[in-house]
Order: C-alpha cells, then sequence, then structure tokens
C-alpha cells in the first residue's frame, strides 16, 4: 500500500471511530518514531495519549460552554489584596472542588461590586475543568425559566435537568424580588437540590433581608435559608466597588 493511500486510509478511520486526537498526531508522531527508532508498542502508547488528552479537553471544552458563563473571570485575575472579607486561601482550597462533591454549597453576600459574581464564576470554571457540569444562571431569569416551565407542564422535567447539575451558580438573588409563586418555585427547586447538588448563590442581601424577596413570606424563607446553609460556606465581601476604587485610585497606584 502506498503512504498515502494508508494515510487517507487512517483519516477515514479515526474519523468513522471517532478518534480526532489520533487524526492530528498520528502523522507528525510516526515520523517522530522512525526518527527516533521507537519500538511499535512506544509509537502505539504515544498515539492513544494524544488520543486522551483530546478527549479530555474536548470534555472541558463542552463543560465550559454548557455553563454560559457571561464572561471568563478566572482566580489569577482576582486581587485578594484589593478584597476585603476573602481570604485567598479559603479560594484556593475551594478551587480544588471538594465542596462540589460533598456537596456543599457557597452564598457570596455583599455589596455591588465586591467580587461576588467574579468569584462565583471563578470557582465555577475550576469546577468545569474538574469535568463538572456547571450553569450560570441570573436569579431572576432561573425564577423566569420555573414559571415558563411550569405553565408548559414540564416543571419536573427541567427539574430533572438541573439535578443533572454539580454546581447551579444562582447569582444576584436580591436583585429583583420575586412574587409568591416565584418564590415557591426557586424554594422548591433548591430544596430538590439539596444534599444531593452544590449550589452557589450570590447576593447583596444580608440573610435578614432575604424574606423580602421571597414576598415577605417568613416561613418560606427561613426554611429555605435552613437548607441552603446548613451546609455552606458563606463568604461575606465588604467595602466599595472594585470598579470604583480602581478609577479613584491615582495612576500607578
Ligand atoms: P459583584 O458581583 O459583587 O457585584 P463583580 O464580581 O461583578 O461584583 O465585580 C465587578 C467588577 O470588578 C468585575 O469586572 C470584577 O471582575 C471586578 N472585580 C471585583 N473585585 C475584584 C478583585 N478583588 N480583583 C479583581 N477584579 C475584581
Ligand atoms: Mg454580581
Amino acid at each position: 500500500m502506498s503512504a498515502t493511500l494508508t494515510h487517507d486510509l487512517i483519516v477515514t478511520q479515526a474519523r468513522a471511530l471517532k478518534l480526532p486526537g489520533l487524526a492530528r498526531t498520528f502523522d507528525a508522531l510516526a515520523r517522530q518514531a522512525r526518527d527516533a527508532h521507537w519500538p511499535h508498542e512506544d509509537y502505539l502508547h504515544e498515539v492513544l495519549t494524544a488520543e486522551q488528552a483530546s478527549r479530555h479537553e474536548s470534555v472541558i471544552r463542552h463543560r465550559l460552554r454548557d455553563a454560559r458563563f457571561p464572561e471568563v473571570k478566572t482566580l489569577d485575575t482576582f486581587d485578594f489584596a484589593a478584597a476585603d472579607g476573602v481570604s485567598a486561601t479559603q479560594i484556593h482550597t475551594l478551587a480544588r472542588g471538594e465542596w462540589v462533591t460533598q456537596p456543599e454549597n457557597l452564598i457570596f453576600a455583599g455589596p455591588i461590586g465586591t467580587g461576588k459574581t467574579h468569584l462565583a464564576i471563578a470557582l465555577g470554571l475550576e469546577a468545569t475543568k474538574q469535568k463538572r457540569r456547571v450553569l450560570f444562571v441570573r436569579a431572576a431569569d432561573l425564577v423566569r425559566e420555573l414559571r415558563e416551565a411550569r405553565d408548559a407542564r414540564e416543571l419536573s422535567r427541567l427539574h430533572r435537568r438541573l439535578l443533572t447539575l454539580d454546581v447551579l451558580i444562582v447569582d444576584e438573588l436580591g436583585f429583583v424580588p420575586f412574587d409568591r409563586p416565584g418564590g415557591e418555585l426557586l424554594f422548591n427547586l433548591l430544596t430538590d437540590r439539596y444534599e444531593r447538588r452544590a449550589t452557589v448563590v450570590t447576593t447583596n442581601l444580608a440573610f435578614a433581608e432575604w424574606v423580602t424577596v421571597f414576598a415577605g413570606d417568613e416561613k418560606l424563607t427561613t426554611a429555605l435559608l435552613d437548607r441552603l446553609a446548613h451546609h455552606a460556606t458563606v463568604i461575606t465581601t465588604k467595602g466599595k466597588s472594585y470598579r470604583m476604587r480602581k478609577r479613584r485610585a491615582p495612576a500607578g497606584d
């Protein structure tokens, strides 16, 4: 068989067998193998390693896309020195992801612009790197989706779908208050995840103020906080908005 024909056959086979990493690398590796007189087994091993790496990256790429982060925020770009109330050690420990498998919840509470969403995304991103299924959603959008699903009689299906997520990040709880049915829908979802899957909440509200979001329903709010905070790490960010401070800081500061 001619080398070109073999090459084309391998490409076709790799495509049929869904081996994109192999397809990309086998040629260059074969040249390397010939030049360095590798045993055949070594060549096979190298090609399979390339395929494994390619699959690993592909899963992570999909996880990242499915997470629907509004923007990419990383721990690298987080300035811990400028973040009041946030311990770098604690965040880096969380980045290892044990809270996802436990599962434990994370609550970021604090004023606007203090890095709550940044940290929630960054930790969510770390979870996707560990092949976890993550979804980022604003609280108001989540409640709207739950409402639409209920109206279409598809609420249990949506619950099931959301339960496949290892991490649900509910951003900006408290920006928009819910009516009673909306609050109940969110309550039921979070109850569903309770002790089964990890949830992250960011909020500008102190716990005492949560009741205002849930249409003044004390009982529901207490029950919700009870579940959410039971196995939870609460991180309270403090101080002035990071951007405002940066703007005010003199050049070179
Ligand atoms: P919050 O969700 O608390 O309102 P964000 O996380 O959206 O605040 O932060 C607002 C902006 O400031 C974002 O662009 C974020 O990346 C940036 N930011 C906030 N705190 C920090 C920090 N300590 N280091 C780097 N960037 C920060
Ligand atoms: Mg935010």
